[in-house]
């Protein structure tokens, strides 16, 4: 099992991250990360092989500002545990930021699909060719959401996703099938998470997203 946190709202989104991580730390992992959008429309992705508390060593000195954003601790079923294998990953053009808990089946004859148009992978994982794939699409219908029920029509496996982006640095979407994801619903701000656990010192207003469902959420609102 891993875990998932994510946040978009009105205060600084790493120190909710990091804590929603440690509150998921029970769940057992092998590494740790997280992904921001800035207040310049930046998207970062720090990430490492290791504990919460590495992540944060690993943080400090970095810019981490930004009011959203998405955070994971990996349990590896694809690609050994290292930093590279450490989500969120980031599409080629490091503007789409991808957490993943579950397995993409079909992962294989998707990235040699991928690889054949000359996307370059830099990780091992099955999560990654969502990333990629996501971008993939991104680029032809120019639409994130479109883009995402392209995506999730073609992969097989189980899922619960995260993703940021730079181009929509205010959304943040979600979407599960066969591994858990709640929302929790706060005051001008709204998390994802792989359980209440993360969230339950922000709201008690959960929701517990469906499978197939997709959900946007920004800092004033939830579309399901
Ligand atoms: N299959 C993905 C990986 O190996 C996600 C694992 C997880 O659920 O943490 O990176």
């Amino acid at each position: 099992m891993c875990g998932i946190v994510g946040y978009v709202g009105r205060r600084d989104a790493c120190p909710i991250l990091v804590k929603g991580l440690h509150r998921l730390e029970y769940r057992g992992y092998d590494s740790a990360g997280i992904a921001l959008v800035n207040a310049t429309g930046t998207l970062h992705v720090f990430k490492c092989k290791g504990k919460v508390s590495d992540l944060e060593h690993f943080l400090e000195g970095k810019d981490l500002g930004g009011t959203i954003g998405i955070a994971h601790t990996r349990w590896a079923t694809h690609g050994v545990p290292n930093d590279a294998n450490a989500h969120p990953h980031y599409s080629e053009s490091e503007s789409i930021a991808l957490i993943h808990n579950g397995i993409i089946e079909n992962y294989l004859e998707l990235k040699e699909h991928l690889m054949r148009q000359g996307v370059r992978f830099t990780s091992d994982t099955d999560t990654e060719v969502v990333a990629q794939l996501l971008e993939f699409h991104y680029n032809e219908c120019h639409n994130m959401l479109e883009a995402v029920g392209r995506c999730l029509r073609r992969i097989e496996g189980s899922y619960a996703f995260g993703i940021i982006c730079a181009d929509y640095p205010n959304a943040l979407i979600a979407a599960r099938k066969d591994s858990p994801l709640i929302i929790g619903c706060g005051e001008n701000e709204n998390f994802i998470a792989s359980d209440v656990t993360a969230v339950i010192s922000h709201t008690r207003d959960v929701i517990y997203m469906e499978d197939g469902e997709i959900a946007v959420l920004t800092a004033e609102g939830v579309n399901l």
